[in-house]
Protein backbone atom coordinates (compact mmCIF):
# COMPACT_ATOMS: atom_id res chain seq x y z
CA UNK A 1 0.00 0.00 0.00
CA UNK A 2 1.26 3.45 -0.85
CA UNK A 3 1.36 5.93 2.24
CA UNK A 4 1.99 9.97 2.28
CA UNK A 5 5.24 9.31 4.36
CA UNK A 6 7.87 11.05 6.11
CA UNK A 7 11.18 9.61 4.56
CA UNK A 8 14.36 11.75 6.05
CA UNK A 9 14.39 14.46 8.79
CA UNK A 10 14.87 17.84 7.87
CA UNK A 11 12.50 20.13 5.80
CA UNK A 12 10.24 18.13 2.98
CA UNK A 13 11.47 14.76 2.40
CA UNK A 14 7.59 13.65 2.26
CA UNK A 15 6.00 11.56 -0.30
CA UNK A 16 3.62 9.45 -1.21
CA UNK A 17 5.36 6.47 -0.75
CA UNK A 18 5.15 2.36 -0.39
CA UNK A 19 4.45 1.19 2.16
CA UNK A 20 4.36 -1.67 4.78
CA UNK A 21 1.15 -3.89 4.84
CA UNK A 22 0.34 -4.14 8.64
CA UNK A 23 -1.15 -6.74 10.28
CA UNK A 24 -2.91 -7.03 13.92
CA UNK A 25 -0.79 -8.94 16.83
CA UNK A 26 -2.71 -9.60 19.84
CA UNK A 27 -4.40 -6.54 21.68
CA UNK A 28 -4.87 -4.88 18.20
CA UNK A 29 -6.65 -3.77 15.39
CA UNK A 30 -6.28 -2.72 11.59
CA UNK A 31 -8.42 0.02 10.73
CA UNK A 32 -9.42 0.39 7.01
CA UNK A 33 -8.93 4.30 7.15
CA UNK A 34 -12.11 6.60 5.84
CA UNK A 35 -11.10 9.65 7.02
CA UNK A 36 -7.60 11.59 7.81
CA UNK A 37 -7.45 15.16 9.18
CA UNK A 38 -4.53 17.23 7.98
CA UNK A 39 -3.07 18.92 11.07
CA UNK A 40 -1.06 22.35 11.48
CA UNK A 41 1.44 19.63 13.32
CA UNK A 42 1.58 17.75 9.63
CA UNK A 43 3.20 20.89 8.53
CA UNK A 44 5.29 21.08 10.61
CA UNK A 45 6.63 17.94 10.50
CA UNK A 46 6.66 18.33 6.84
CA UNK A 47 9.28 21.20 7.75
CA UNK A 48 11.20 19.41 9.90
CA UNK A 49 9.90 21.50 12.73
CA UNK A 50 8.65 18.61 15.10
CA UNK A 51 10.80 15.58 16.03
CA UNK A 52 9.70 12.27 14.00
CA UNK A 53 10.88 8.70 13.68
CA UNK A 54 11.37 8.66 9.75
CA UNK A 55 10.38 7.10 8.13
CA UNK A 56 7.14 6.87 8.93
CA UNK A 57 3.75 7.22 7.39
CA UNK A 58 2.56 10.36 9.00
CA UNK A 59 -1.79 11.56 9.99
CA UNK A 60 -2.67 11.15 13.67
CA UNK A 61 -6.66 12.28 12.98
CA UNK A 62 -8.19 9.31 12.04
CA UNK A 63 -11.44 7.36 11.89
CA UNK A 64 -12.00 4.26 10.55
CA UNK A 65 -13.70 0.79 10.15
CA UNK A 66 -12.05 -2.63 11.70
CA UNK A 67 -10.66 -4.70 9.18
CA UNK A 68 -8.75 -7.05 11.50
CA UNK A 69 -8.78 -7.91 14.87
CA UNK A 70 -5.27 -9.73 17.03
CA UNK A 71 -6.02 -12.92 19.02
CA UNK A 72 -8.37 -12.41 21.49
CA UNK A 73 -10.21 -9.75 20.51
CA UNK A 74 -13.86 -9.78 20.38
CA UNK A 75 -14.99 -10.27 16.61
CA UNK A 76 -17.85 -8.10 17.18
CA UNK A 77 -15.38 -4.93 16.73
CA UNK A 78 -14.93 -6.29 13.07
CA UNK A 79 -16.57 -3.79 10.95
CA UNK A 80 -17.37 -1.20 13.73
CA UNK A 81 -16.72 2.85 13.21
CA UNK A 82 -14.37 3.78 15.04
CA UNK A 83 -11.93 6.45 16.31
CA UNK A 84 -8.52 6.36 17.67
CA UNK A 85 -6.30 8.02 20.27
CA UNK A 86 -3.15 8.93 19.25
CA UNK A 87 -0.81 7.19 21.70
CA UNK A 88 0.91 3.65 19.84
CA UNK A 89 2.43 3.14 23.32
CA UNK A 90 3.37 4.88 26.43
CA UNK A 91 5.44 3.13 29.45
CA UNK A 92 2.71 2.90 31.48
CA UNK A 93 4.68 2.78 34.45
CA UNK A 94 5.63 6.62 34.95
CA UNK A 95 3.70 9.08 37.18
CA UNK A 96 2.02 10.78 34.26
CA UNK A 97 0.88 7.44 33.20
CA UNK A 98 -0.32 6.51 36.10
CA UNK A 99 -2.34 9.74 36.78
CA UNK A 100 -4.34 9.21 33.28
CA UNK A 101 -1.70 11.64 31.66
CA UNK A 102 -0.42 9.49 29.21
CA UNK A 103 0.06 12.85 26.97
CA UNK A 104 2.88 13.33 29.09
CA UNK A 105 4.74 10.39 29.33
CA UNK A 106 8.35 10.30 27.90
CA UNK A 107 8.88 7.28 26.39
CA UNK A 108 5.03 8.08 24.57
CA UNK A 109 5.20 7.29 20.78
CA UNK A 110 2.37 8.27 18.53
CA UNK A 111 1.20 7.15 15.66
CA UNK A 112 2.30 9.93 12.63
CA UNK A 113 5.53 10.20 14.24
CA UNK A 114 7.00 7.57 15.70
CA UNK A 115 4.91 4.68 14.45
CA UNK A 116 3.00 4.56 10.76
CA UNK A 117 -0.12 6.72 10.79
CA UNK A 118 -3.11 7.22 9.04
CA UNK A 119 -2.33 8.71 5.84
CA UNK A 120 -2.49 5.68 4.25
CA UNK A 121 -5.23 2.84 3.12
CA UNK A 122 -5.00 1.01 6.59
CA UNK A 123 -3.13 1.54 10.07
CA UNK A 124 -2.61 -0.77 13.12
CA UNK A 125 -3.40 0.78 16.33
CA UNK A 126 -4.17 -0.79 20.22
CA UNK A 127 -7.73 -1.96 20.53
CA UNK A 128 -7.52 -0.18 23.83
CA UNK A 129 -7.05 3.84 21.87
CA UNK A 130 -10.67 2.78 20.13
CA UNK A 131 -13.58 4.94 20.55
CA UNK A 132 -16.96 3.83 18.52
CA UNK A 133 -18.58 6.94 16.91
CA UNK A 134 -22.08 6.88 16.76
CA UNK A 135 -24.01 6.04 13.14
CA UNK A 136 -25.18 9.28 12.61
CA UNK A 137 -21.68 10.72 12.72
CA UNK A 138 -20.29 11.29 9.07
CA UNK A 139 -16.89 9.23 8.57
CA UNK A 140 -15.16 12.07 7.07
CA UNK A 141 -15.88 14.44 10.15
CA UNK A 142 -15.25 12.08 12.55
CA UNK A 143 -11.31 12.71 12.05
CA UNK A 144 -11.76 15.82 14.10
CA UNK A 145 -12.79 13.93 17.21
CA UNK A 146 -8.67 14.15 17.26
CA UNK A 147 -8.23 18.13 17.55
CA UNK A 148 -11.73 17.90 19.61
CA UNK A 149 -9.99 15.87 22.23
CA UNK A 150 -7.12 18.03 22.03
CA UNK A 151 -9.25 20.77 22.43
CA UNK A 152 -11.24 19.39 25.47
CA UNK A 153 -8.27 18.55 27.35
CA UNK A 154 -7.10 22.21 27.13
CA UNK A 155 -10.28 23.85 27.86
CA UNK A 156 -12.02 20.96 30.42
CA UNK A 157 -8.62 20.26 32.36
CA UNK A 158 -9.32 22.17 34.39
CA UNK A 159 -12.69 23.47 33.53
CA UNK A 160 -11.94 26.96 32.35
CA UNK A 161 -15.39 28.20 31.77
CA UNK A 162 -17.89 28.31 34.09
CA UNK A 163 -21.72 29.16 32.51
CA UNK A 164 -22.83 32.45 32.37
CA UNK A 165 -18.68 33.17 31.06
CA UNK A 166 -17.97 35.72 28.30
CA UNK A 167 -15.66 33.61 26.60
CA UNK A 168 -13.33 34.96 23.94
CA UNK A 169 -11.78 32.74 21.29
CA UNK A 170 -8.96 34.20 19.45
CA UNK A 171 -7.85 32.32 16.53
CA UNK A 172 -11.02 30.99 14.16
CA UNK A 173 -9.01 27.85 12.76
CA UNK A 174 -10.27 24.37 12.66
CA UNK A 175 -9.17 24.36 16.61
CA UNK A 176 -10.41 27.60 17.57
CA UNK A 177 -13.61 26.82 16.20
CA UNK A 178 -14.16 23.86 18.11
CA UNK A 179 -13.16 25.49 21.27
CA UNK A 180 -15.56 28.25 20.83
CA UNK A 181 -17.93 24.87 20.65
CA UNK A 182 -16.92 23.34 23.82
CA UNK A 183 -16.70 26.63 25.71
CA UNK A 184 -20.31 27.30 24.79
CA UNK A 185 -21.60 23.90 25.44
CA UNK A 186 -19.91 24.12 28.66
CA UNK A 187 -21.79 27.20 29.31
CA UNK A 188 -20.03 30.13 27.99
CA UNK A 189 -21.06 32.64 25.63
CA UNK A 190 -18.65 33.05 23.28
CA UNK A 191 -17.14 35.66 20.70
CA UNK A 192 -13.82 34.48 17.86
CA UNK A 193 -11.56 37.31 17.54
CA UNK A 194 -9.98 36.82 13.60
CA UNK A 195 -7.66 39.10 11.66
CA UNK A 196 -9.17 40.03 7.89
CA UNK A 197 -7.67 37.34 6.30
CA UNK A 198 -10.16 35.12 7.96
CA UNK A 199 -12.74 36.24 6.80
CA UNK A 200 -14.41 32.69 5.70
CA UNK A 201 -13.36 31.00 9.02
CA UNK A 202 -15.35 33.90 11.10
CA UNK A 203 -18.52 33.42 8.31
CA UNK A 204 -18.13 29.68 9.18
CA UNK A 205 -17.86 30.50 12.82
CA UNK A 206 -21.29 33.42 12.56
CA UNK A 207 -23.04 29.98 10.81
CA UNK A 208 -22.32 28.17 13.92
CA UNK A 209 -24.30 30.61 16.01
CA UNK A 210 -20.92 32.77 16.85
CA UNK A 211 -20.22 36.63 17.35
CA UNK A 212 -17.24 37.65 15.40
CA UNK A 213 -14.93 40.46 15.10
CA UNK A 214 -11.50 41.64 13.76
CA UNK A 215 -8.59 42.89 14.96
CA UNK A 216 -10.10 46.06 12.64
CA UNK A 217 -12.70 46.26 14.93
CA UNK A 218 -12.84 47.75 18.99
CA UNK A 219 -11.26 45.90 21.62
CA UNK A 220 -12.94 43.48 23.50
CA UNK A 221 -12.73 42.10 26.98
CA UNK A 222 -13.61 38.48 28.36
CA UNK A 223 -13.88 36.29 31.79
CA UNK A 224 -12.06 33.71 29.67
CA UNK A 225 -9.36 33.83 26.79
CA UNK A 226 -8.69 30.87 24.77
CA UNK A 227 -6.12 31.17 22.23
CA UNK A 228 -6.00 29.28 19.38
CA UNK A 229 -4.07 31.58 16.50
CA UNK A 230 -0.95 30.79 18.17
CA UNK A 231 0.51 34.26 16.56
CA UNK A 232 2.77 36.70 18.29
CA UNK A 233 0.07 39.67 17.50
CA UNK A 234 -3.03 37.14 18.64
CA UNK A 235 -1.18 36.21 22.02
CA UNK A 236 -0.44 39.68 23.23
CA UNK A 237 -4.06 40.85 22.28
CA UNK A 238 -5.49 37.71 23.44
CA UNK A 239 -4.16 38.43 27.17
CA UNK A 240 -5.08 41.98 27.00
CA UNK A 241 -8.21 41.14 26.05
CA UNK A 242 -8.66 38.73 29.44
CA UNK A 243 -11.05 40.65 32.08
CA UNK A 244 -9.02 41.32 35.54
CA UNK A 245 -8.83 37.98 37.42
CA UNK A 246 -9.88 35.97 34.51
CA UNK A 247 -8.74 32.92 32.87
CA UNK A 248 -6.59 32.35 29.86
CA UNK A 249 -6.01 28.85 27.93
CA UNK A 250 -3.07 28.95 25.70
CA UNK A 251 -3.89 26.55 22.60
CA UNK A 252 -2.14 28.08 19.70
CA UNK A 253 1.23 27.11 19.21
CA UNK A 254 3.70 30.23 18.13
CA UNK A 255 6.75 27.72 16.98
CA UNK A 256 9.41 30.06 18.51
CA UNK A 257 10.08 32.60 21.32
CA UNK A 258 7.76 35.97 20.94
CA UNK A 259 6.79 38.96 22.72
CA UNK A 260 4.09 39.44 24.56
CA UNK A 261 2.61 41.56 27.53
CA UNK A 262 3.32 38.79 29.82
CA UNK A 263 3.43 40.85 33.20
CA UNK A 264 0.04 41.35 32.88
CA UNK A 265 -0.56 37.57 33.98
CA UNK A 266 0.65 39.41 37.14
CA UNK A 267 -1.15 42.58 36.90
CA UNK A 268 -4.54 41.10 36.30
CA UNK A 269 -4.28 38.09 38.30
CA UNK A 270 -4.90 36.01 35.38
CA UNK A 271 -4.88 32.62 35.85
CA UNK A 272 -3.37 30.83 32.57
CA UNK A 273 -3.39 26.87 31.82
CA UNK A 274 -2.40 24.73 28.37
CA UNK A 275 -2.86 21.22 26.96
CA UNK A 276 -0.94 19.48 25.38
CA UNK A 277 -2.62 17.05 22.83
CA UNK A 278 -5.28 14.73 24.98
CA UNK A 279 -5.88 12.45 27.39
CA UNK A 280 -8.10 9.25 27.54
CA UNK A 281 -10.25 11.12 29.94
CA UNK A 282 -10.60 14.28 27.62
CA UNK A 283 -11.52 11.68 24.38
CA UNK A 284 -14.19 10.54 27.00
CA UNK A 285 -15.32 13.86 27.13
CA UNK A 286 -15.12 14.92 23.21
CA UNK A 287 -17.23 11.80 22.25
CA UNK A 288 -19.83 12.49 25.10
CA UNK A 289 -20.26 16.03 23.44
CA UNK A 290 -20.06 14.31 19.93
CA UNK A 291 -23.02 12.39 21.51
CA UNK A 292 -25.50 14.58 22.69
CA UNK A 293 -24.53 16.51 19.06
CA UNK A 294 -23.07 19.46 21.54
CA UNK A 295 -20.33 20.03 19.00
CA UNK A 296 -20.91 20.76 15.08
CA UNK A 297 -17.87 18.58 13.23
CA UNK A 298 -19.44 17.94 9.48
CA UNK A 299 -19.24 22.27 9.54
CA UNK A 300 -15.53 22.22 9.58
CA UNK A 301 -14.77 19.66 6.86
CA UNK A 302 -14.23 21.86 3.81
CA UNK A 303 -13.12 19.33 1.35
CA UNK A 304 -12.21 15.26 1.62
CA UNK A 305 -8.95 14.56 -1.06
CA UNK A 306 -7.79 11.63 -2.59
CA UNK A 307 -4.63 10.60 -0.75
CA UNK A 308 -2.60 11.40 -4.37
CA UNK A 309 -3.87 14.96 -4.08
CA UNK A 310 -2.52 15.35 -0.11
CA UNK A 311 0.40 17.93 -1.68
CA UNK A 312 -2.87 20.84 -2.85
CA UNK A 313 -4.64 19.47 0.62
CA UNK A 314 -1.17 20.33 2.43
CA UNK A 315 -1.15 23.70 0.30
CA UNK A 316 -4.61 24.17 1.10
CA UNK A 317 -4.17 23.92 4.74
CA UNK A 318 -1.23 25.97 4.33
CA UNK A 319 -2.31 29.03 3.06
CA UNK A 320 -5.32 28.77 5.56
CA UNK A 321 -7.99 28.90 2.85
CA UNK A 322 -10.50 26.24 4.09
CA UNK A 323 -11.08 24.88 7.86
CA UNK A 324 -9.88 21.39 7.60
CA UNK A 325 -8.87 19.09 4.70
CA UNK A 326 -9.40 15.48 5.20
CA UNK A 327 -7.80 12.84 3.56
CA UNK A 328 -9.52 9.94 1.86
CA UNK A 329 -7.17 6.77 1.36
CA UNK A 330 -9.61 4.97 -0.10
ZN1 LIG B 1 -3.41 17.28 15.05
ZN1 LIG C 1 4.72 6.82 31.02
Amino acid sequence: MRGVTKLAPGRGHVELAERPEPSAPAGHVVLDVVGAGICGTDLHIHDGEYETVTPVTMGHEVSGVVAEVGEGIDESWLGARVVSETYFSTCARCAHCRAGRRNLCPERRSIGTHVDGAFAPRLLVPLSNLHRVPETLDGHAAALCEPLACVCHSVLEPDAVRPGDEVLVTGPGPVGLLAAQVARAAGGSVHVRGTARDERRLAAARTLGFETSTTADEAVEADVVIECSGDEAGIAFAIAAARRGGRYVQMGLAGKPVTVPFDLICFHELVLTSGFASTPSSWAAALELVERRAVDLEALVSEVVPLAEWQDAFAATRSGQGIKFVLDPQ
